[in-house]
């Protein structure tokens, strides 16, 4: 290990003077923006959230972590990294030190979520580490689906021809983790690659909140007219989560008309919230009626299919082998949103790549115990065969039909055998539930089934998926 890691306690003396201290606050501050923007959100809160920043100690910049395991993963993950940007911001620093410990009592470094350095109409570029822009959130690694394919149209339109007419402004809604600030990044990465020729385009992308923070902030140092020409300068201006601004009266009124000279110049605006437009109540109604003017596009709530797609293609950007069995539990199981779902996957991979074992559903279900039970509930006889006979491909009136062909008569067992483990109904009761059966056949699926289980290994895992799916 190149990089510092020790035990000695945050005592040690930390040559900081309370001027540099600031500096230093800022430094690390763009460290951890660049950070952010290199490894992604869900990352970044999984791991890299709690390094704080001790001190300079000579040419060591000393970071801690409030254990030692946490310690020594980051280091040896991201140890590299963390130095890397030290040393760009602060060419004075050559190592970082990692220790193990509660944070110094020393003031935190600006928060994140107003960076050092706001990426205001600013041209996106790739190569700049420092950017509100994230740079997964591409077109390229936007999964399409039904839910999602006709917002997908409409940002891919607005990136291709902005300020087209009927598409402007561009307002994408949908509930959280569907993918509304993943499509308005692509849309400015793909604005700022275009190929050159003409004068580039000029995006300013943020939220709503920071909308509002500049604007007050504007408002308070008496520059709110700089600000008003800098925001009305850009060509594409792109707001998030628009909602925000319900309820911040000023905030909205300089919004309005931030807006409306935009749209006149023939400029584009792509706006997000978690409604639509006619759902926004609170905002006010002019507003409501010009963000409605141009296109709305609703991303929908994930399906099956969608969620599957998104866990492959991400599995398969990580280099991780992750088996089939185990995206499609993954993908049936959380439903909620694909940050969730990344979320979910992410964990998955660390643990795997933590200690070095392969991904299958026992990790799984081990990793997301918590994530899972989250959505533990009493399973009904019902909901079995349903899930059963989608797993095999069958009609659900097979499950009480006296057919005894094998791809019937399996699955039946099947699902006897795990309405026996996953319920508290009595084996007669259960037997009422699969066309009036008698108790002995059910005694016999049950016995049958485990004694397969044993001798095919597919077999119990086939089962066990069931189980887990039904369960968790
Ligand atoms: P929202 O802004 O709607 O709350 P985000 O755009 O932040 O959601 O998406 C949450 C996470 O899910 C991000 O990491 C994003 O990349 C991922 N994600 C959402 N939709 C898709 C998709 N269709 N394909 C790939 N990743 C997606
Ligand atoms: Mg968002």
């Amino acid at each position: 290990m190149e990089i510092g890691s020790s035990d000695k306690s945050n005592g040690a003396s930390l040559a900081v003077s309370w001027q540099n201290e600031t500096r230093l606050a800022e430094q690390w501050a763009r460290v951890r923006a660049c950070l952010l923007a290199e490894v992604g959100e869900v990352e970044y809160r999984t791991w890299l959230k709690q390094v704080s920043f001790a001190g300079l100690a000579g040419d060591e910049a000393v970071v801690m972590l409030p254990t030692r395991f946490l310690r020594d993963w980051v280091n040896k993950e991201y140890g590299e990294l963390i130095a890397e940007f030290w040393r760009q911001v602060n060419p004075a620093v050559k190592r970082v030190e990692f220790r193990a410990g509660a944070p110094s009592a020393r003031p935190a470094a600006p928060d994140l979520a107003e960076p050092a350095q706001p990426a205001l109409a600013a041209t996106p570029k790739r190569q700049e580490p420092v950017s509100a822009l994230d740079q997964r959130f591409t077109f390229e690694t936007f999964v399409v689906g039904k839910p999602n394919e006709f917002a997908y149209a409409c940002a891919r339109r607005v990136a291709e021809a902005p300020a087209t007419p009927g598409f402007n402004p561009l307002f994408l809604y949908g509930g959280v983790g569907l993918g509304k600030t993943h499509l308005m990044h692509a849309i400015a990465w793909e604005l700022a690659a275009r190929p050159g020729g003409g004068r580039a385009v000029s995006v300013a992308y943020m939220s709503a909140e920071r909308f509002m923070y500049r604007f007050i902030s504007a408002l308070r140092s008496q520059s709110t007219l700089e600000f008003k020409n800098e925001l009305r300068s850009v060509d594409v201006l792109m707001i998030d989560d628009l909602q925000f601004l319900i309820g911040k009266d000023n905030t909205q009124e300089e919004f309005f008309h931030t807006f409306n000279a935009l749209v006149d110049a023939g400029k584009q605006i792509v706006i997000s919230a978690d409604k639509s437009p006619s759902d926004l109540s609170g905002l006010e109604d002019r507003l409501r009626t010009r963000l409605g003017c141009g296109m709305v596009a609703d991303l929908h709530a994930t399906t099956f299919e969608l969620r599957y797609s998104i866990l492959e293609a991400k599995a398969q950007r990580a280099g991780v082998e992750v088996p089939a069995k185990v995206l499609e539990f993954l993908a049936r199981k959380i439903t909620s949103n694909n940050r969730e779902l990344e979320g979910a996957l992410n964990r998955l991979v660390a643990h795997a790549n933590l200690f070095s074992r392969q991904v299958t559903l026992d990790t799984a279900h081990e990793v997301l115990h918590d994530v899972l039970k989250a959505h533990d509930r009493k399973i009904s006889i019902q909901e079995i065969q349903k899930r059963v006979c989608e797993h095999y491909n069958i009609r659900l009136a097979e499950m009480s039909s006296a057919r005894r062909a094998q791809n019937v008569a399996r699955p039946r067992q099947v699902a006897m055998y795990l309405a026996k483990q996953l319920t508290s109904k009595s084996l007669p009761d259960i037997g009422r539930h699969f066309g009036n059966r008698d108790h002995t056949t059910v005694m016999h699926a049950v016995a049958r089934v485990t004694e397969l289980a044993e001798r095919d290994a597919a077999f119990a895992e086939d089962i066990e998926l069931l189980r887990r799916m039904l369960e968790t």
